[in-house]
């Protein structure tokens, strides 16, 4: 099952695809995940993508692309995979149409998290992550249960260095320019759901599960 999921920063697309990984046993491949571990290890990619990250802005589509075909080209993405934070452009989505083709291969689905700006801005200045494990956790409605500690590995929980207000501001400016337009996009291509990202984790799983389970195999 190939599957995409749509959605401001903030939406929740990380915490859902946590658990549409384990549910669908399918690599759970995140572009900005990609990027900050490039960045962390101060790797060649590292360098060229930071400037972009750090600001809020748009790593090149050219670039991008690169990196995620050649993460979707290994073995563990050959029975699917959940892509969060791409494509984040009409470029990047025809881009991938074309390496899902030469593959023999298309989308199955593409989820679009709908969320209020004011709910994203609120989510994404309480949310903390483990810089070991990389849990996502939110302090107004799922914090850990020792403060500013991981409950799985007791990592020191720190805020991203884009989710502070001036950045956070830019995203959002960036997803409603850039990305907003992939919603028409994969509507014409007959494959998007949509599902509101404002209800509580577990009925917004709930929610990505009614459409998703059909691909199932
Ligand atoms: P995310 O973790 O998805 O919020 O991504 C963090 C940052 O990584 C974004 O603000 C961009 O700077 C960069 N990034 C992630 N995915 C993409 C993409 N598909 N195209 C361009 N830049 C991206």
């Amino acid at each position: 099952m190939n599957v995409v999921l749509l959605g401001a920063p903030g939406s929740g697309k990380g915490t859902q695809a946590e658990r549409l990984q384990k549910r669908y046993g399918i690599p759970h491949v995140s572009t900005g995940a990609i990027f900050r571990d490039e960045i962390s290890k101060k790797s060649d990619v590292g360098l060229r993508v930071q400037e972009y990250v750090k600001s809020g802005g748009l790593v090149p589509d050219e670039l991008t692309v690169e990196i995620i075909s050649r993460r979707l080209a290994q073995s563990d993405c050959a029975a699917g995979f959940l892509l969060d934070g791409f494509p984040r452009t009409v470029a990047q989505a025809e881009a991938l149409d074309g390496f899902l083709s030469k593959g023999k291969k298309e989308m199955d689905a593409v989820v679009s998290l709908e969320l209020s700006e004011a709910a994203a801005v609120k989510r994404l200045s309480s949310r903390r992550q483990c810089p070991k494990c990389g849990k996502i956790y939110n302090l107004a409605f799922q914090p850990p249960k020792q403060e500013g500690l991981c409950d799985a590995d007791g990592g020191a929980l720190g805020q991203r260095e884009d989710d502070k207000p001036e950045t956070i501001r830019k995203r959002l400016m960036v997803f409603n320019d850039l990305t907003q337009p992939l919603i028409a996009y994969y509507r014409g291509e007959g494959i998007l759901s949509t599902v509101n990202g404002d209800e509580g984790v577990d009925a917004v799983s709930r929610a990505i599960y009614e459409v998703l389970d059909r691909f199932k195999k």
